[in-house]
């Protein structure tokens, strides 16, 4: 199967539980938040955790290269304070370690906001350094980059947002970006027809690069193109519509990479994966 396809899995009760939800929902790819999204600090994860999560990847056959996991929303890797930037900097290079530690090789991010309190540059530049010091005190794990719909101060709406902070990435094999289909939508890309998914994807492959693409989310969007707010909807039912779909399950770029849900109604994720997997043709 060349396209892994999957949702975001909740992680409640621990990571080891993750694997067997995603396969009960017919995935052969997920996305998890190894500690809780809403907080600061986490117990470091036991031995026997990180040993059973890798033996259920292994009993489900879920590889490296089909797992997504999502940090923190509290972390601002562009933040424009000192304290706030070091806190979660920190917090960052702990989510990375705890990635390495599960054997996992991909970490997703939102990449910072400024707060109106220093310029885009500046915090773009602040993003990329933070880059390169988790990738300094870890090792492996690639940091993805996740675009943005460009709510508030939020960077990473526009390509250039993202082919910036990797021209500041040191180690290039050790960054990439994850698409969220919503988020490029609300931020003005339109993706609603196959002819506007290959002028938008030819758009990113200018500015970006394609060889970037390490993962996408899979969302349909409340609201209309460039309402730069973020909001996702099951898939066909919003703004996007079912051709965006179709369109990455039939483009071999988008091969090998986890293709994730992270739609509204988690009861119909199975239907929506395959749904998916009819237009890949891969039942
Ligand atoms: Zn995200
Ligand atoms: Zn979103």
């Amino acid at each position: 199967m060349k396209k892994f396809i999957g949702a975001h899995v909740s992680a409640a009760g621990g990571v080891d539980l993750v694997p067997q939800r995603a396969h009960e929902i017919g995935a052969n790819a997920f996305a998890l938040f190894t500690k809780n999204q809403r907080q600061w600090v986490a117990k470091p994860l036991a031995q026997e955790t990180i040993e059973r999560f890798k033996s259920e990847c292994e009993k489900y056959n879920y590889r490296p290269e089909q797992i997504l996991p999502h940090d923190s929303y509290l972390i601002n890797l562009g933040a424009p304070e000192a304290e706030k930037l070091e806190k979660s900097r920190n917090a960052f290079i702990d989510e990375m370690e705890r990635c390495h530690q599960l054997g996992l090789t991909l970490l997703n991010f939102h990449p910072g906001s400024h707060l109106k309190k220093i310029s885009e540059d500046e915090c773009l530049a602040l993003i990329s350094e933070s880059i390169n010091i988790a990738h300094q005190r870890v090792p492996d794990v690639i940091a993805v980059i996740e675009n943005t719909a460009g709510q508030g101060s939020n960077l990473g709406w526009k390509f250039e947002h993202l082919a910036q902070i990797i021209e500041g990435v040191e180690d290039k094999s050790r960054v990439g970006v994850c698409i969220d289909t919503c988020h490029t939508f609300a931020a003005g890309y339109d993706l609603s027809t196959q002819a506007a998914c290959a002028q938008t994807f030819s758009e990113f492959d200018r500015i970006v690069g394609m060889h970037y693409l390490r993962a996408m989310h899979l969302n349909d969007s409340k609201i209309e193109l460039g309402g730069r707010v973020d909001r996702h909807h099951s898939l066909g039912q919003g703004h996007i519509g079912w051709e965006c779909f179709q369109y990455i399950m039939t483009h071999s770029e988008f091969d090998s990479i986890p293709l994730i849900l992270e739609t509204i109604e988690p009861s119909i994720w199975s239907d929506e994966i395959q749904q998916l997997r009819r237009f890949a043709l891969i039942d």
